[in-house]
């Protein structure tokens, strides 16, 4: 069947191709190191299981209103008081299958034809994209690694023009790991405020898998002067081991968000009532699995950090969030692997070290970081070391 033209100009998202392409080898006999990983290698809390059986045993499996549970409305509102001192009513919150859908549904909610939207790189794959299939232009704004890839006032107006509707801050960043401090946002803040047509949406997905002291702060925090047109998401994927349940939220303009529910009560009617029942139990339960895992991540990450940047070739800057690292890999471009073919970039590079030493990474190109990999950390110090040890042999080994 013909496909439309909105499908055909955007591509599967590399992260799902390449977790895909390790099923694949697992599934002929290959033993990979998997550093693709997306999601944390925990499993759900306890007590979140709970509250989604006891939902089901409550009769809670029927359709919820469009934007959420009130209990799960409250919840999120409850974080981003507590978090944020940040006030939010009810119609200001949209729930949805995950932050991804909420981020697409607010892109479909804003963009016509030719709308740009500023998408600092390295960035997470899914934005370009998501722009594309909404019939927006996104507009890539590098932001190289001497600049902690991230955004500067200056890069940020040099980009807008007329026809940019939205900036995409994503705090702590995937695939860096890099989040803007209080003066940074407070910087971009003022060129914003000089052009009221822009909006910003913050992706703090990863706000709370977190290694500074102070916590990760939120922009519409920062400068209370653009709270009508900030777009806060979030979502229990990441910080709750959820990434199956699909639970995600937006928080911002009414206007937005009541045209995002529309949006979902014809796609969707309503994300799913037992998830959204886990999802407030996460937000509103014990916290204690999340200082766990967050001391867990430290580690691997410091661990990680240092494996990496004893390997001549490579190196990485210590990531404030996430559980990601965007290894440098440019002294590689252009050497010669033992068989011959030579590392033109660093998709060449992430299939050599596939290939001869099953370690499976992503490419930076397809963040927007050519020269780059990313490696997750959210899976065991042993397979991390194992899969150090065989970058180190792989680098040694290029000519
Ligand atoms: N935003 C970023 C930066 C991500 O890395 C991801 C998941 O990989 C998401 C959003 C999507 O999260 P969710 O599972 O809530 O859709």
């Amino acid at each position: 069947m013909d496909t439309a033209e909105r499908v055909r100009r955007i591509k599967p998202s590399p992260s799902t191709a390449a977790a895909q392409r390790v099923r694949e080898l697992k599934s002929q006999g290959f033993t990979i190191l998997d550093l693709t990983v997306g999601e944390p290698d925990f499993d759900t809390p306890g007590h979140v299981k709970a509250a989604a059986i006891e939902a089901i045993e409550a009769g809670e499996t029927k359709y919820t209103p469009v934007n959420g549970t009130p209990r799960l409305r409250s919840a999120i509102a409850g974080k981003l008081r507590e978090r944020h001192g940040l006030e939010c009513a009810d119609a200001q919150i949209a729930v949805g299958g995950g932050a991804k859908q909420v981020i697409f549904l607010a892109l479909m909610a804003t963009l016509d034809e030719g709308d740009e939207v500023i998408v600092p790189a390295p960035y997470w794959v899914s934005y370009p994209d998501m722009v594309r299939a909404n019939d927006g232009t996104p507009v890539v704004v590098d932001c190289p690694e001497a600049d902690g890839f991230k955004l500067t006032p200056e890069r940020l107006g040099a980009a807008i023009t007329e026809r940019t509707r939205w900036v995409v801050l994503n705090t702590p960043g995937n695939p860096t790991g890099s989040a803007y401090t209080t003066g940074e946002l407070h910087a971009l803040a003022q060129v914003l405020l000089d052009h009221p047509r822009v909006s910003v949406l913050t992706d703090e997905i990863y706000d709370e898998i977190w290694y500074r002291d102070e916590d990760a702060p939120s922009l519409a925090a920062v400068e209370p002067r653009l709270a009508e047109r900030v777009f806060l998401t979030n979502g229990v994927s990441k910080t709750y081991a959820m990434t199956g349940w699909r639970i995600g939220y937006g928080v911002g303009p009414k206007d937005l968000v009541t045209a995002i529910n529309t949006l979902q009560s014809q796609t969707s009617s309503c994300p799913s009532s037992v998830s959204q029942a886990a999802a407030a139990a996460a937000l509103t339960g014990p916290q204690d699995f999340v200082r766990e895992t967050v001391r867990v991540y430290r580690a691997r990450r410091d661990a990680t950090v240092k494996l990496i940047n004893d390997i001549p070739g490579l190196s990485c800057t210590v990531p404030d969030g996430g559980f990601y690292l965007l290894v440098n890999c440019q002294d590689s471009m252009g050497q010669f692997t033992p068989s011959g073919s030579r590392i033109q970039n660093d998709e060449d590079f992430a299939r050599y070290l596939l290939d001869s030493r099953q370690v499976a990474v992503i490419h930076g190109a397809a963040y927007g970081a050519p020269g780059y990999f990313r490696i997750s950390f959210a899976t065991s110090t042993d397979v991390l070391t194992e899969a150090c040890a065989r970058l180190a042999t792989a680098c040694a080994d290029l000519t």
